[in-house]
C-alpha cells in the first residue's frame, strides 16, 4: 500500500489540476498505453499501465473520491474499490474511453480490449466463445514502410500475406470424410497420466496425450489437400487501414488476421509495425517536422516574405526578419505532423543562405558592383579591416 504511486504523478498533473486537465492527460496516456499498440511481449506491461492510469482517473475525476484521496491518500479511497484494490469493475468512465479511441483506427479493437479485461460495456457485442480444445493459429508480424505523407493523412494499404487458411476441401476438419474418431490412447480427454519414481516418491503427472496432441481425437482418413492439418498456405491480399499520426516502431494489432489454426481453430493475430521512409524534404521529430529552406543573401539581409509547402502540399508564407543569419530556425505553429490524439505538431524551417556556385549576366554585374562598394567601404576604414576584406574577396 505504502509503495503505491501517487495518482497525480501517474497522470502527470498538478495537485490542483482541473477536470479538463486531468481528462487531457488521461486521454494522452490512454492512447499511449493501448495494449494493441505494443508488441506481444510488452502487452502485459501496457495493460498494467493502462489499468494504473485508469485507477488514477477514476479517483481524480470523482470529486468525493478525490477529496478523500487528498485528505487520506490511498487508504481514503480504498473503501470505494473492491477488496484487494481497484479492478476494472470499479471503473465508471468507459464512455470516455470510447470517445478517446473514436476515429483513431483503434476503435474496432476497443471491444476486444475490454473483453480481454473481462468487462462488458454497453452495447458490446458478445462473441461466441467456443470452449473446445481448439488450437489457435500463429500470429504474424509484418512491417509496412510508409511515406510521411501517408502517415500524415492516414492510409489504406494493400498487403500481400502468405498465411495458413482453412482448407476448403475438408472444411478445416483435416479428414477426407469429415469424421473424427475419439483418441483411443486418452479416451478423448487429451490428457494421460504417467507414473514415475523420483527419489522416494511415486510421481503421477498428467501430461498432454502424445497421440492426439491434446485434442482428444484423431483422423483416420487425412484430407489429401491439407494432409490432415485442416489448413493450407495461401497468398492473399488484405487491406490495412493505417491510423494517421502513427509513429515509427509503433505496433497495432489486427485481430484474427494471422494464420488459421489447424483443424478449424481460430486465426491468430496480425501485428503491424510502421516503418517511416526517409523524406526528401522533411525530417520528423515526434509530432514536429523540420526542413531546410534556402534563401537568397539579399532576403537574409533585407528581410522579406518567403514561401514553403507543408507536407500536404499547401503553401505557407512567413516573413524572414532583416539581418537574419544563416541556419536561423523559424517555427510555424501547428503545421507539423497530425497527432494521433488530435491536433498537429509544429513545422521548423531552418533558413540557409544560398550561395550560388556560378553567376553570370545581370546577377554577376550586380555582385561586382557590391564588391566594389564593399571594397570601397573597407578602404575608408582602417588598414586591418581593409586587409580582411582583401582576404575574403581577393584583390579586385
Ligand atoms: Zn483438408
Ligand atoms: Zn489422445
Amino acid at each position: 500500500m505504502a509503495t503505491k504511486k501517487d495518482y497525480y504523478e501517474i497522470l502527470g498533473v498538478s495537485r490542483n489540476a482541473t477536470p479538463e486537465e486531468i481528462k487531457k492527460a488521461y486521454r494522452k496516456l490512454a492512447l499511449q498505453y493501448h495494449p494493441d499498440r505494443h508488441p506481444p511481449e510488452k502487452k502485459k506491461w501496457a495493460e498494467e499501465k493502462f489499468k494504473e492510469i485508469s485507477e488514477a482517473y477514476e479517483v481524480l475525476m470523482d470529486p468525493e473520491k478525490r477529496r478523500l484521496y487528498d485528505m487520506y491518500g490511498h487508504e481514503g479511497v480504498q473503501p470505494h474499490f473492491r477488496e484487494g484494490g481497484f479492478t476494472w469493475q470499479d471503473f465508471t468512465h468507459f464512455d470516455d474511453l470510447r470517445d478517446i479511441f473514436r476515429g483513431t483506427g483503434f476503435e474496432s479493437l476497443f471491444e476486444d480490449l475490454f473483453e480481454t479485461f473481462g468487462i462488458r460495456t454497453t452495447g458490446a457485442r458478445r462473441r461466441t466463445v467456443r470452449r473446445e480444445t481448439q488450437v489457435r493459429g500463429e500470429d504474424i508480424r509484418i512491417t509496412i514502410p510508409l511515406t510521411l505523407e501517408e502517415i500524415a493523412k492516414g492510409a489504406r494499404k494493400k498487403v500481400r500475406l502468405t498465411r495458413y487458411e482453412r482448407c476448403t476441401e475438408c472444411g478445416g476438419t483435416g479428414s477426407k470424410s469429415g469424421q473424427r474418431s475419439t483418441c483411443t490412447t486418452c479416451g478423448g480427454t487429451g490428457m494421460i497420466q504417467t507414473r514415475s519414481r523420483m527419489f522416494m516418491f511415486d510421481m503421477v503427472r498428467t501430461v498432454t496425450c502424445p497421440d492426439c496432441e491434446g485434442r482428444g481425437w484423431t483422423i483416420f482418413d487425412p484430407c489429401p489437400v491439407c494432409h490432415g492439418t485442416g489448413r493450407v498456405k495461401k497468398t492473399t491480399m488484405i487491406e490495412i487501414e493505417i491510423p494517421r499520426g502513427i509513429k515509427e516502431g509503433q505496433y497495432f494489432t489486427l485481430r484474427g488476421q494471422g494464420h488459421a489454426g489447424p483443424w478449424g481453430g481460430p486465426h491468430g493475430d496480425l501485428f503491424v509495425m510502421i516503418q517511416e521512409k526517409p523524406h526528401p524534404v522533411f525530417r520528423r521529430k515526434g509530432d514536429d517536422l523540420e526542413m531546410d529552406l534556402e534563401i537568397p543573401y539579399s532576403v537574409a539581409v533585407l528581410g522579406g516574405k518567403v514561401e514553403v509547402r507543408d507536407l500536404f502540399g499547401r503553401k505557407l508564407t512567413f516573413r524572414v526578419a532583416p539581418g537574419t543569419q544563416s541556419h536561423t530556425v523559424y517555427r510555424l505553429k501547428g503545421k507539423g505532423m497530425p497527432r494521433l490524439e488530435g491536433g498537429q505538431g509544429d513545422l521548423y524551417v531552418r533558413v540557409i543562405i544560398h550561395v550560388p556556385k556560378k553567376v553570370s549576366g545581370e546577377y554577376r554585374k550586380l555582385l561586382e558592383e557590391l564588391r566594389k562598394y564593399e571594397d570601397g567601404r573597407a578602404s575608408s576604414n582602417d588598414a586591418s579591416v581593409k586587409n580582411r576584406f582583401k582576404e575574403v574577396f581577393g584583390s579586385g
